[in-house]
């Protein structure tokens, strides 16, 4: 597993074959970022492209059904996203949680079977403000790593998390830094209960509004290992000053 910063571009439901410009121009200027491990999750459409239009960044995909193949309109499957050419998968994203009622344990066999495919797996989690407000953003985290950590034998691998308080997502509100570090505590000491030594090593991703002007004291926490980034991985100019802020 790579220890350098993981700075994680999700397009969301963003992008036709004109903006792989942008990919492009991502890629080229990642080069000068040796030390910074890049990627981007564009729509399902965009996949093959992007990989062959790229030689430095990893292609994701941001969500992928549970069977490798089989009666299910409209979904994909882990190793059609392997073959189209993708490195990794985001599964359960608040987006999907809220919008199409992906549930932990869905959740957990995705991961297992996009591990199984061979694909890196970013786990998303994190609470909404009602939640936080109650006093409740560490139990309710907590509860979504319970569920929604793949279990497998190799469980660990090529495996990170994602902390993406909900109500941070797009709104322009970042977490405090006492916020997220506090949190990013939490996450490390599941994941070394789950996976033992190997749960030192997953990457904890922060996301939630990062920008290029908070990005320098987000990626300077303790116990954040990268950035998962909506909005500002839409434009390249934007998406580097991240990378760079990593570097
Ligand atoms: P944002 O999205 O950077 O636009 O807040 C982050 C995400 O949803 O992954």
């Amino acid at each position: 597993m790579s220890n350098l910063p993981y700075i994680v571009g999700n397009w969301k439901m963003n992008g036709t074959r004109s903006m792989l410009s942008e990919a492009r121009a991502i890629d080229r200027s990642t080069q000068r970022f040796p030390g910074v491990q890049v990627a981007i999750a564009p729509p399902f459409t965009l996949i093959n492209a992007m990989r062959e239009a790229s030689q430095m960044i990893g292609v994701g995909g941001q969500d992928c059904h549970v069977e490798a193949s089989g009666a299910f309109t409209g979904d994909i499957s882990a190793p059609m996203l392997r073959d189209a050419g993708a490195d990794f998968v985001i599964l359960g994203h608040s987006e999907r949680r809220a919008l199409h009622g992906e549930t932990d344990e869905l959740i957990r066999d995705k991961a297992e079977a996009a591990q199984a495919a061979g694909l890196g797996v970013i786990v998303c989690v994190g609470e909404t403000d009602g939640e936080r407000d109650a006093g409740n953003a560490e139990s309710v985290v907590s509860a979504q790593l319970d569920g929604s950590l793949p279990r497998g034998e190799n469980g660990a691998d090529k495996l990170s998390v994602a902390y993406e308080p909900v109500w941070a997502i797009g709104t322009g509100r970042v977490a405090s830094t006492d916020d997220i570090s506090a949190m990013h505590s939490i996450i490390r000491g599941k994941l070394k209960d789950v996976y033992g030594e190997a749960g030192d090593e997953i990457r904890i991703l922060y996301g939630g509004s990062v920008k290029g002007e908070n990005a320098p004291e987000i990626l300077a926490i303790d116990e954040v290992g990268g950035a998962l980034v909506g909005g500002a991985s839409l434009s390249a100019e934007s998406f580097l000053s991240i990378v760079g802020a990593a570097a």
